[in-house]
């Protein structure tokens, strides 16, 4: 099988997957957008799945992302920061991000406000919340989300998405239940911040079953990743 026809079984084979989650739980699959996580894969790959249709792409290494979105700035990419955020790469995500999904202390978000207004770019910001309570791996408590969900309203160059998580170790679909109704309550108070960005290749399904409106999926669209770079 050719690169080309690899990427074209594993996209076609998750976006199946997410057909079928979606009409399993009555919801339109027009509602789930697919962010294909292109780390450590090549600029190459995206290329290539952005020929099979493609548009949103996951990255978590500041210079990675960075390097690809230059080497592919012929393409009308949407680039998605997953990846744990320090203050000192804020400046230069907000460059080529469009969607930075892990917001998760108040300096990051003045950090990127900062960066957007140089850059003179509006992005759009997700609060990552923390379902295991693990502080190694990122995301606010859930009685933090209100404070941070304002403090990104409040910033002139970023656009409050919703909410973002990664599901606790060892998976446990009650956790993103618990995703979705912090959103709901999200909502009470920004009815614009849709986005519930959860589920990856190992839990999609649980995920669009308690609501994801985005699904963050790597291995399943470009396969394993080398152990080194299990990231
Ligand atoms: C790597 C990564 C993904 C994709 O994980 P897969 O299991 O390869 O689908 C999703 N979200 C985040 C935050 C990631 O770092």
């Amino acid at each position: 099988m050719s690169r080309a026809e690899e990427i074209a079984a594993g996209l076609a084979g998750v976006r199946a997957r997410v057909a079928a989650a979606c009409a399993a739980a009555g919801r339109d699959p027009g509602a789930v957008t697919l962010v294909a996580v292109s780390k450590t894969f090549p600029a190459q790959d995206v290329r290539l799945a952005a020929a099979l249709g493609a548009q949103n792409f996951g990255e978590n290494r500041d210079q990675e992302a960075r390097a690809k979105a230059v080497a592919l700035a012929d393409l009308d990419l949407r680039w998605h920061f997953v990846g744990r955020l320090q203050r000192n790469k804020c400046r230069s995500v907000a460059r080529y991000a469009d969607v930075v999904h892990s917001l998760d202390r108040p300096e990051l978000i003045d950090a990127l406000d900062a960066g957007a207004a140089s850059a003179g770019r509006r992005i759009t910001a997700l609060v990552q919340v923390s379902l295991d309570g693990e502080p190694g791996r990122g995301g606010a408590a859930g009685d933090d989300v209100p404070r941070l969900a304002d403090r990104i309203a409040g910033c002139g160059h970023l656009r409050l998405g919703g909410l973002m998580a990664v599901a606790p170790r060892g998976g446990d679909p009650a956790a993103f239940c618990r995703l979705a109704e912090l959103a709901a309550t999200l909502r009470t108070t920004h009815p614009d911040a849709r986005t519930i960005s959860a589920g990856m290749s190992g839990d999609l399904e649980d995920a669009v079953r308690a609501g994801a409106t985005l699904v963050r999926v790597g291995t399943a669209v470009f396969g394993g990743r080398p152990p080194m770079l299990l990231r």
